[in-house]
């Protein structure tokens, strides 16, 4: 059996020489058949020269590097994509996927499961980080059809067939948290302890997760726009029973409505929820355009995989 490690990297030269250093010993350790991929997304620090430096000594190294930074998502996908191993890992660079967890990954895979995701908790961790994200899942999970659970990411061992189903959906907006529910098989849950990074910096900040769930909530399905829906639906019905209790005061008793508050309400009430549909709307258009364009997921720039080379 043969593992292909997935390594998304951007700006992470502390990290490097450190992650090899843990993956080769926890691999050597139980005697497993790997490749290491790593996938330079653009990095402006040095990290292309240290990967491709090691890839010099350790024959175990695969690495692909883009163009410019293309963002994880990306850079997971060209790692699947070189990937020949009848299973993957993707792990992060900075150390906070403890390598050491692999050796229950492959168990339970030899157990017959075909997606092994570890868990964690979220100890330690800011609370600007903190609230955002389960706020996140909360509006996910109403509106996306598979269950996203908390603390699951992208740290997580898939065989080859959930690889190469993942590889058939050819969406050009990814969202992984979500492709890997939705693709299916059976999967069994790791919980592991957070840790801190160990150098450097994360790359999200508050805003970026913000675009990040939103791109979350909208690349499933038209839940936002039935909702849309509904929400013009009743303020329709609202404004009607509206009118028609106003008018037939005017008729039966005749009072003179005092209209300066009544009015503003309904253009600023009527002016959101229209704005707010248009914004919803206008997401989806986005899409479809940047759908409609098929722009290649990434450019490589220089690679060691034979896979990618023809592409
Ligand atoms: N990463 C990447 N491209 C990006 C941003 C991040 O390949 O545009 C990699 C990064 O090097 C790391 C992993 O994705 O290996 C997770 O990033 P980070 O630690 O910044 O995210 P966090 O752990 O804070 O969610
Ligand atoms: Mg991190």
């Amino acid at each position: 059996m043969k593992l292909s490690l997935i390594v998304p990297i951007y700006n992470e030269e502390k990290n490097i020489s450190r992650l090899h250093h843990s993956i080769t010993q926890t691999m050597t350790a139980n005697e497993y058949n790997y490749e290491l991929i790593m996938i330079n997304d653009g990095s402006s620090d040095r990290s292309i020269e240290m990967i491709e430096a090691l890839s010099q000594q350790d024959a175990h190294i695969k690495y692909v590097s883009f163009s410019r930074n293309f963002g994880k998502e990306s850079a997971m996908l060209a790692g699947l994509k070189c990937s020949t191993g009848d299973a993957a890992i993707i792990l992060d660079a900075d150390l906070q996927h403890p390598p050491e967890l692999i050796p229950q990954f492959v168990a339970a895979y030899q157990e017959g499961y075909d997606q092994v995701v570890a868990r964690r908790d979220r100890d330690g961790e800011h609370i600007l980080r903190k609230i955002p994200s389960q706020l996140f899942y909360k509006l996910i999970n109403f509106n996306v059809d598979v269950d996203l659970v908390d603390g699951e990411g992208d740290f997580r061992l898939i065989s080859r067939v959930v690889i190469d189903s993942i590889l058939s959906l050819d969406e050009y907006n990814r969202f992984s948290k979500g492709i890997f529910e939705w693709v299916g098989f059976s999967k069994k849950t790791i919980p592991f302890k957070n840790v801190r990074r160990e150098a450097g910096q994360s790359s999200f900040n508050f805003v970026s997760l913000l675009d990040y769930a939103i791109d979350g909530v909208l690349s499933y399905n038209n839940k936002p726009l039935r909702v849309c829906f509904y929400f013009g639906t009743v303020t329709l019905i609202i404004c009607l029973l509206y009118i028609l209790t106003t008018l037939i005061q005017i008729i039966f008793t005749g009072i003179d409505e005092p209209g300066y508050f009544t009015i503003i309400s309904a253009i600023l009430f009527l002016g959101g929820v229209q704005l707010f549909s248009l914004g919803v709307i206008g997401e989806y258009i986005g899409r479809i355009y940047s759908e409609s364009k098929r722009r290649p997921h990434f450019i490589v720039e220089r690679t060691n995989a034979e896979e990618l080379k023809h592409d």
